[in-house]
């Protein structure tokens, strides 16, 4: 090996979580927090066409032609990007790695740069628990204030309790049937991913339901510990 080349030790941690469990909430606690670098494949992908790297050049050549980066092109700018000074405090993955492959190809592009995967954080919810208060969810047309029909219902039925209006909106997507639906794709996708990482001996389980600060105290004590 060569004498001068030192070894990249800014921690890696993946975060996993199902859709409306407060993922992209909680790593922008982390970012403030470690000063960490949240890096979701979209933005490695933009960022990396945008100043035309080879892989960047490759993954537009892809994307124009109306076909999926591959997951060698996705390591490539990912090996890239992780060797910038800006991700020298420690980089969360937010999206990526999606499938085993993906977890595999991640492994040997540390193995290169001498880094290693801190710790894969599964953000545990309950399923029942998240289908109410997903489904549960509507805000005020007029004004944009959000309720929640078990949890902020508005104090006469049908009436925005800030502004009086009557236009109550619910996101089609927010029904019970296609939350659980939601949840169920992601189960069957993570599940891999969980017992590859819980193997590796990095798995880290924090449970997502409950008051936004205290998941974020458990979030950092796991980070903290991870990084130590
Ligand atoms: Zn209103």
């Amino acid at each position: 090996m060569d004498g001068t080349m030192v070894e990249n030790t800014s921690p890696i941690l993946i975060l996993l979580g199902p859709p409306g469990a407060g993922k992209g909430t909680q790593a922008r606690m982390l970012e403030e927090k470690f000063g960490f670098i949240q890096l979701s494949t979209g933005d490695l992908l933009r960022a990396a066409v945008a100043a035309g790297t080879k892989a960047g050049k490759a993954a537009k050549a892809v994307m124009e032609a109306g076909d999926l980066v591959s997951d060698e092109i996705v390591t490539a700018i990912l090996a890239d990007r992780l060797g910038e000074p800006d991700c020298g405090a420690g980089v969360i993955l937010d999206g990526f790695p999606r499938t085993l492959a993906q977890a595999e190809a991640l492994d040997a592009i540390l193995q290169v740069s001498g880094q290693k995967i801190n710790a894969a954080i599964s953000l545990e919810v309950d399923d029942s628990a998240m289908v109410e208060r997903i489904s549960g969810r509507f805000t005020c047309g007029d004004c944009g204030e959000g309720y929640h029909d078990n949890f902020k219902p508005t104090a006469k039925t049908g009436t925005c309790d800030k502004c009086g209006g009557t236009d109550m909106k619910r996101r089609a997507d927010d029904n019970a049937e296609t939350v659980a639906q939601r949840l169920q794709a992601y189960h069957a996708e993570t599940a891999p991913l969980i017992t590859y990482y819980d193997n590796a001996g990095v798995l880290a389980r924090v449970t997502a339901i409950g008051a936004i600060d205290q998941i974020a105290s458990d979030l950092s004590f796991v980070v903290s510990k991870a990084t130590a």
